[in-house]
């Protein structure tokens, strides 16, 4: 038996003024083959669960190609078509036996408003209909029905911060060993009640998000049923499918049985809407808070800026705060490769006056600041624990600490780099629960790292194109195609 093996993910906000290109995913990752197999073998991510439970069942790999790239604007159609014709040429080459496909679930291209349900639909019309395809999908998928009419099997991550990436390879792979040994084919069903999720009630340690998981679990026990997926969806994209879904997998003959437990879980979701809303802070008054606060480091973390969501990662809102109340003893990481060529150029030691931020106008303006380069790094390091995101190797290019007055500490990268590793900071020689406050610029992603060394942790209501509560942002967020009406957006919606 002989299962391909490949993948392409990017979620893709459709609120930030860029495109993610072929550059983009170079810098990410991309590769081909069995290049392949020792970056993400080795990594907690969903290929590493595939890879693992092929190896573990006798089965031969055959991997195909890779696609990443750190979330941002849309995904331009000239790379979705390069990568969707070098997977559908080698799948049409070798015909594989079955399709493990790992997708975000949130990939816009300027065709294609679901370019996973695209890239599906050209797989399968590349391999016919006799051939199952398992997907694994990102917890902010916005899931179409059509995805589930295309793949045989659908499982998506269980948890957010994603630590359970790795596991959901594990499970669609055997999902589709089993189906391909007992040459059964099962059935994939989506309900999709008519909300989104803002992004801090996505939680998952967090009631409603932990007990409406625990009902999906529970629903896994039902017979017939195979795989259970509560997908909070992402809400940073004006799309049609933009909202959250329950994705059930079970044997071909349980169709009945799928559509009810979806229904289900999904009424579920709907009951608790009016839970799914969590308060952040202002920006003067987390930094006060901040300074007040006995416990340290206090984590200020920049909704409106979260790189995982698509953003520059160089808004200035809460750094300008921070200098403004006179805040000793932060840390703050910003993208900023013109600043961090001008710290190569002079050296460590070097005084320096460099401006940053001032690429999304809605995150505040350029700052002019001046200080000394500390530390110079190329940036790369490797993550041995399992993180949101799921990755080994991580590389946020060449990277300069620049030491400011009162004893703070501005990193700057040329690769944006969301903060799901502590790496990101221990590898320049910092000491990150030595600060008296950082900005994390996330939502919750950053939580499987930071919560180790959190003494107080503020979310703070910035703006941007991943603001907290985009249904209170309607000039930021002029949704023109999601379907409508939608809880939040919609307060009076009905289901
Ligand atoms: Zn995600």
């Amino acid at each position: 038996m002989r299962v391909a093996v490949a993948g392409c993910l990017h979620e893709s906000n459709t609120f930030v003024g860029s495109w993610t290109d072929r550059r983009c995913f170079v810098e990410g990752y991309l590769g081909w083959g069995e290049a392949l197999i020792p970056v993400w073998g080795p990594a907690h991510h969903e290929v590493g669960g595939f890879l693992a439970a092929l190896a573990q069942e006798g089965v031969d790999t055959i991997p195909i190609g890779m696609a990443w790239a750190t979330p941002g604007g849309p995904v331009t159609d000239a790379f979705f078509d390069e990568v969707c014709d070098r997977f559908c040429t080698e799948l049409r080459r070798c015909r594989p036996d079955g399709i493990l496909l790992a997708l975000h679930g949130a990939m816009v291209t300027p065709r294609f408003h679901s370019a996973d349900t695209e890239l599906l639909s050209r797989v399968r019309s590349a391999v016919g209909d006799d051939i199952p395809v398992a997907v694994t999908l990102d917890f902010h998928a916005n899931v179409t029905a059509e995805m589930a009419d295309l793949a045989d099997i659908i499982v998506a991550y269980q948890t957010y911060p994603h630590v359970d990436q790795w596991q959901c390879g594990y499970k669609a792979a055997q999902l589709l060993i089993s189906a391909l040994r007992q040459k059964r084919r099962p059935v994939t069903v989506v309900a999709k009640p008519p909300l989104f999720i803002p992004i801090l009630a996505q939680e998952t340690q967090q009631p409603p998000m932990s007990e409406l998981l625990e009902q999906a679990r529970q629903l896994e026990q039902r017979p017939g049923v195979l795989a259970v997926s509560l997908v909070a969806g992402f809400p940073y994209a004006d799309v049609p499918a933009m909202g959250a879904s329950v994705v059930v997998v079970a044997q071909g003959d349980q169709r009945p049985a799928a559509a009810e437990a979806a229904e289900e879980l999904a009424a579920s979701l709907w009951s608790r809407r009016h839970q799914l809303q969590v308060p952040a802070y202002t920006i003067p008054e987390a930094v006060q808070r901040g300074c007040t606060a006995p416990s340290t480091p206090v984590l200020l973390i920049d909704l409106g800026d979260n790189i995982g969501g698509g953003t520059a990662g160089d808004g200035t809102r809460l750094l300008e705060e921070l200098l403004r109340q006179k805040v000793q003893g932060f840390l703050a990481v910003l993208w900023a490769p013109e600043a961090v060529a001008m710290a190569r150029q002079r050296g460590v030691g070097a005084s320096l006056t460099v401006t940053v931020g001032g690429t999304d106008p809605r995150q505040g303006s350029p700052l002019t600041l001046h200080g000394i380069v500390r530390a110079l790094h190329d940036g790369r390091w490797i993550e041995p624990d399992p993180r949101h995101g799921g990755r080994r190797f991580h590389d946020q290019g060449p990277t300069a600490v620049l030491e400011l007055d009162d004893d703070n500490l501005l990193v700057l990268n040329s690769l944006r780099t969301p903060p799901f590793s502590l790496g990101q900071l221990t590898s320049l020689g910092l000491e990150p629960a030595r600060r008296r406050m950082i900005i994390v610029k996330a939502a919750i992603a950053y939580k499987a790292a930071y919560t180790s060394i959190a003494g107080t942790i503020l979310p703070v209501d910035t703006p941007g194109p991943t603001a907290a509560q985009p249904h209170l942002w309607p000039e930021h967020f002029p949704y023109a195609r999601i379907s409508r009406p939608l809880f939040p957006l919609d307060a009076e919606a009905l289901w």
